[in-house]
C-alpha cells in the first residue's frame, strides 16, 4: 500500500485542517480537490481520522482511527456506498443522520467522495445542511475538480486542494510498489504526479496477467491435482512471486470487505469482479488464507524457492477453503 500519509501531510490542505483542529475551529464543511481520482478516498480517510482522533493530530492506532480505517466507526460514514455517485436516498440518509447526536465521538463526519459526480438534485438537497449544519457535524467533500459543483455548494465549504506531488516524494511513498522496477524514475516522470497515475502506468499487461491468475486460482482450483496444475501455470507465466502474493492479498481483502458488507472499501474493482463468485469461501477461510499470504511473504524473504513456495501457498488456500466448509 502506498504511504498516502507521507504525501498528504506535506500539503496545505492537511496543514490547514490540522491548524483548524488545534485552534478548535474546524469548519463544518471542507471540499478537497484532488486530481487522484482512484485514491481520493484514501486521502479523505486520513482527513476523517485527523478530524476525529483525540490526539493532537492523527495517531492511526487508537480505537477511533482503526474503526475509521475499517469503515466501522458509527460516527464516520462514507458515501457513495456502491455506485459511482451519491444517490438521492443516500443524501436523505445523510441529512437525517446529521441531526442525530454522535454515538461515541464528539463529532460526526460524513465523507462524500466523488462529490463532483453528484447530480444537481442531490447537490440542492444537501445545500441546506451545508448552510445551517447541525452542531458537531463535519462534511468532507472529495472531488477531482470543482467545475460540476453548484456555486451555492462551493460558497458554503472551505475549499482546499491537493496538487500533484514531487517525484522524490512519490518515489518514497510508493517504494513497496516500485521496488522491483528498474525504471522507477522514468515511470514517475511519465505519470501525472499522483499515486493513481503511477500505478496505472505500472499496472500494464503484467499485472493484468497476475490478476487473472489469482482469479482463476480462487474460482477454479478444487483439488490437489489442480494445485499442481496451477503451480506450474504460475511458474511458466514467469510472474514475480511477490507480485502474485501481493495481488492475492488484495483479492482476499476485497472478498472480506464484501463479506462484511462494506463494499465501498473494495480496492480493486476489476479483480473483485473476477473473484466475487469464489463464494464457497467462508469468512473463516478468507481470514486463514490472508494469514497464509502474510506467511508466504515472510518465507519468500527467507529465500524459499519460488515453486515450492507457490505450491505450499496453493495447498494452504485449498485447505482453508474446505476446512471452514465442514464447520
Ligand atoms: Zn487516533
Amino acid at each position: 500500500m502506498a504511504d498516502f500519509y507521507s504525501l498528504l501531510k506535506t500539503t496545505t490542505a492537511y496543514k490547514s485542517i490540522l491548524k483548524d483542529k488545534k485552534a478548535g475551529k474546524l469548519s463544518h464543511a471542507y471540499l478537497i480537490i484532488n486530481p487522484d481520482k482512484e485514491f481520493s478516498l484514501e486521502y479523505l480517510k486520513i482527513i476523517a481520522k485527523l478530524i476525529s482522533c483525540s490526539s493532537d493530530s492523527v495517531c492511526f492506532n487508537c480505537r477511533t482511527c482503526s474503526l475509521i480505517e475499517n469503515g466501522f466507526h458509527p460516527d464516520v460514514k462514507f458515501y457513495p456506498r456502491e455506485k459511482d455517485a451519491i444517490s438521492v436516498e443516500e443524501v436523505s440518509e445523510i441529512i437525517e443522520s446529521a441531526y442525530v447526536k454522535p454515538y461515541e465521538s464528539d463529532k460526526k463526519v460524513f465523507v462524500l467522495d466523488k462529490a463532483d459526480t453528484m447530480s444537481q438534485v442531490v447537490q440542492n438537497k444537501i445545500l441546506k445542511t451545508l448552510e445551517e449544519p447541525p452542531e458537531n457535524v463535519v462534511i468532507l467533500l472529495g472531488a477531482v475538480s470543482e467545475y460540476s459543483l453548484l456555486s451555492t455548494v462551493k460558497s458554503r465549504v472551505k475549499k482546499l486542494s491537493i496538487s500533484s506531488f514531487e517525484k522524490q516524494a512519490l518515489k518514497s511513498a510508493l517504494k513497496e510498489e516500485l521496488f522491483l522496477e528498474e525504471d522507477a524514475d522514468g515511470l514517475i516522470s511519465a505519470s501525472d504526479g499522483t499515486v493513481g497515475g503511477v500505478l496505472s502506468l505500472l499496472s500494464g499487461e503484467e499485472i493484468l496477467n497476475v490478476k487473472n491468475l489469482v482469479a482463476e486460482v480462487l474460482t477454479e482450483m478444487k483439488s490437489s491435482k489442480d494445485v499442481l496444475f496451477y503451480t506450474n501455470k504460475i511458474k511458466q507465466s514467469g510472474v514475480d512471486e511477490l507480485k502474485f502474493i501481493s495481488v492475492f492479498k488484495t483479492a482476499i481483502s476485497d472478498l472480506i470487505s464484501a463479506n462484511q458488507n462494506v463494499p465501498h472499501l473494495i480496492k480493486d474493482k476489476y479483480l473483485y469482479g473476477k473473484t466475487k463468485f469464489a463464494s464457497n469461501f467462508k469468512l473463516g477461510s478468507l481470514i486463514m488464507v490472508s494469514e497464509k499470504l502474510t506467511e508466504a511473504e515472510k518465507r519468500k524473504k527467507f529465500n524459499q524457492s519460488g515453486q515450492t513456495l507457490i505450491e505450499w501457498l496453493l495447498f494452504s488456500v485449498l485447505e482453508g477453503k474446505y476446512k471452514w466448509q465442514k464447520l
